[in-house]
């Protein structure tokens, strides 16, 4: 019986990868240091998992950016202003293709299917010169062998980085990416004729893209690909595999009927149907790669669970022919539980980080062997037992009122163009209201202060205030309308209410690539969620009693919340998402209560949840939307209720943006002004307040006066003046005082200069 982990975190348990990568970029370590400390990390994992007992070890899923722009690197498929003249890619090239140089921006990037990772998107089109420009993925299975360790090479398969990438500048958007396989196919036998003389027996193709919903035409390019592949694989074993939901059940014919391949992997955990699937039918003499350990998520196994599935799985297709295996590569959850010294026993007990995971695929794949570890199992089964049973996960309170919230539906009485004239009576704000998105500069002197005087609450919240009061003054002398408190003591908008909500744990080292260098450290939801005292209101009414102008109350939303926190997966994510909107929506009314007319409600992340397929698109956006409105149905038409979103491309989603019925919406908009247009008509039939950024937070670069001017008298051209709000296009806390307080200044000097000419 055997056992396979399809990738693992490259980071290393303290993020040693992170640092040496930013020293190096920082010119303070060279080019050797970093391989060193690459080099011992991959060492450590192949060992540990080896020690574990796996037998399909993987290789080349360490990177030093990210998989998809080390597939672009072995294909040659270097953008033209790199300036790249041929020969293997050196860091030089690689780096600055991830993160752009002097005088060239980076790739564009985005975000792996619906995780929180983001690759290097490929730019192609019919000119790109393909070469064999990368011998990485062979270089690491040679360095892997030379320690003893045979592994399986990895590769971003050949149709999922074709449909992963996007045309190139100039290139027109009708040209067909999958075209481009025949130019492609050629470096992929390459990479595999060395590693079959290297001494690979296996080899693994990940081709995710097959879980989404794909037309026929793209089938038909996997078909074509591997059966042209066929002969150069022949002698090698190989793997196909598939991750982060079930593959359609068209696509599912497809790719069991692959010719050149052995065995295909399935994402178990996020795959609902995978089971029946392969009930209905699974190529006889193919082996299994069955994924019944969650990559994604930092829970525990149900070991018992996982083997009777396994079980089953057996008994369709065959005694050994099942391999069990992780849902997806671990690089999505954190890395090893033994370094968290700050969460409890009990807790932990609940937990596995990858370290975990590697040896509760081994334990699983020795079971199903007939080699039970019983202390493993029994210790495994108390685990699931004492979560179960825990009244620190069970709230029935809580439990009620959110099963009490399915079933009706939750709006404000009045429709949104009579509240904003009740608002409009009591706020009494000039035409094109200027406000700011929440946060102003999170300065280093500020992030010491909260580090510092962490355990002195009493000197830290006098220095916090003494912050937030430069902040609100700030503002009145810029003569911005709406005021924000400035968000002096939030380290993170997510950390901030999850530190005060029940339900919530945190981590020391849960660390998860975000992207290159940058991880996060996600919250860990373990309970039902409740608020036990307010957690905003104290700053907020302080900042207010600072002014007459109207403050905004600045709350991070529940979807957002829950889209940014590792979830219980014992219950479905909408419930508890509206456990958190009941939380919200009790600060909301104390918000209100303690006098705040104006409160900001954020949802970042309410588009980055969406599922994969489009037929589960409805019913996310049905109780993400709801559960935002519930967390502000109850306030009075007086209150006006903003929110915030980070990204412009929601075109497709409108109508739920529009069903958040909120007040006034504030969203990114700086960088794709275009794609808006539609998104601000439906604006204006629907009648709410509008606010596209007006300049770009994200860089350093201070907008002028005209410019802001110019942009604003754009969107006039579509919106009406009574509608618009001007702002930046996010909150400011990433920017230094001497950016902002410039930017600011000519917002406010364009928005009076258009006030005057209206
Ligand atoms: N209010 C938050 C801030 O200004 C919003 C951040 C965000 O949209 N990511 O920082
Ligand atoms: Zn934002």
């Amino acid at each position: 019986m055997a056992s396979h982990i399809v990738g693992y975190p490259r980071m290393g348990p303290k993020r040693e990868l992170k640092f040496a990568l930013e020293s190096f970029w920082d010119g303070k370590s060279s080019a050797d240091d970093l391989k060193k400390v690459s080099a011992d990390l991959r060492s450590s994992i192949w060992k540990q998992m080896s020690d574990a007992g796996i037998k399909y070890i993987p290789s080349n899923t360490f990177s030093y950016y990210d998989q998809v722009l080390d597939t672009t690197a072995m294909l040659g498929a270097v953008p033209p202003r790199y300036g790249w003249t041929g020969g293997e890619i050196g860091f030089d090239t690689y780096f600055s293709m991830a993160r752009g140089n002097a005088s060239v921006p980076a790739m564009e990037m985005t975000k792996w299917f619906d995780t929180n990772y983001h690759f290097i998107v490929p730019e192609l089109g019919p000119d790109v010169k393909f070469s064999y420009a990368s011998h990485k993925a062979v270089e690491e299975y040679k360095e892997a062998k030379a320690l003893g360790v045979d592994t399986v090479p990895v590769l971003v398969g050949p149709v999922s980085y074709l449909l992963l990438s996007k045309p190139a500048k100039g290139v027109e958007k009708s040209f067909s990416l999958i075209s481009l396989l025949d130019k492609i196919l050629p470096i992929y036998k390459e990479v595999v004729a060395e590693l079959k003389a290297a001494g690979a027996s296996w080899i693994q193709f990940d081709e995710p893209t097959l879980v989404k919903d794909l037309e026929s035409h793209q089938l038909q390019a996997f078909t074509s690909a591997y059966s042209h592949l066929e002969s150069s694989l022949s002698g090698l074993n190989v793997l196909v595999e598939t991750y982060f939901a079930d593959v359609p059940a068209e696509a599912f014919k497809t790719l069991t009927s692959l010719e050149g391949v052995t065995g295909f992997g399935f994402d178990l955990v996020r795959g609902t149907k995978t089971l029946d699937l392969i009930k209905g039918g699974f190529p006889s003499g193919k082996y299994l790669f069955a994924g019944v350990v969650d990559g994604r998520n930092i829970w525990a196994n149900d070991a018992a669970a996982s083997l009777s599935i396994l079980q089953s799985l057996e008994g369709i297709v065959g005694k050994d022919k099942v391999v069990v295996s992780s849902s997806c590569s671990l690089l999505h959850t954190a890395v090893d539980l033994v370094n968290e010294t700050k969460l409890d026993k009990e807790l932990k007990s609940w937990l596995a980080f990858a370290a975990q995971k590697v040896v509760e695929v081994n334990a699983l794949a020795k079971a199903l062997d007939g080699r039970k570890d019983e202390a493993f199992f029994s210790a495994n089964a108390a685990a699931q037992a004492s979560r179960k049973s825990s009244p620190r996960v069970t709230n029935e309170a809580v439990q009620k009122a959110a099963a009490a919230l399915k079933s009706s539906d939750h709006r404000r009485a009045t429709n949104v163009s009579a509240r904003l004239d009740a608002q409009q009576k009591k706020l009494k704000l000039p035409i094109l209201p200027t406000t700011t998105i929440g946060s102003f500069p999170q300065t280093m002197d500020l992030r010491r202060v909260r580090r510092e005087f962490k355990a002195k609450k009493r000197i830290m919240s006098r220095l916090l205030r003494m912050k937030s009061t430069k902040v609100v003054k700030l503002q009145e002398e810029l003569d911005i309308d709406v005021l924000v408190h400035g968000e002096p003591e939030r380290n993170d908008m997510v950390e901030y209410f999850g530190e005060q909500l029940s339900g919530f744990a945190f981590t020391v080292n849960g660390w998860v690539q975000s992207y290159g260098s940058r991880c996060v450290k996600p919250p860990i939801i373990f309970g039902d969620v409740s608020r036990p005292k307010p957690m905003t209101v104290f700053w907020s009414s302080m900042a207010q009693s600072m002014t007459a102008r109207p403050m905004k109350g600045m709350l991070t939303g529940p979807v957002t919340i829950l889209n940014w926190s590792f979830v219980r997966n014992d219950q479905p994510r909408f419930e508890t998402c509206y456990q958190i909107a009941l939380a919200i929506k009790d600060e909301v009314e104390d918000l209100e209560k303690a006098g705040i007319n104006v409160i900001q409600i954020d949802e970042a992340a309410l588009r980055e949840g969406l599922p994969l397929r489009k037929s589960e698109e409805a019913f996310y956006l049905e109780w993400a939307v709801h559960s935002f409105r519930i967390t502000n149905c109850g306030v009075a038409d007086t209150t006006q209720i903003h929110t915030h979103m980070c990204y412009s491309n929601f075109n497709d989603i409108i109508h739920s943006i529009i069903d958040m019925d909120a007040d006034v919406i504030t969203i990114e908009n700086s960088r794709s002004d275009e794609k808006l247009l539609s998104v601000f008509r439906e604006g204006v039939k629907y009648g709410a307040g509008i606010g596209p950024g007006v300049y770009d937070i994200h860089s350093p670069r201070i907008p002028s006066t005209e410019e802001i001017a110019d942009r604003v008298n754009k969107m006039l051209l579509v919106l009406e003046t009574n509608i618009l709000w001007v702002n930046p296009d996010c909150g400011l806390k990433t920017r230094k005082y001497t950016e902002v307080k410039p930017a600011l200044q000519n917002m406010v000097a364009a928005t009076k200069l258009i006030r005057t000419q209206l």
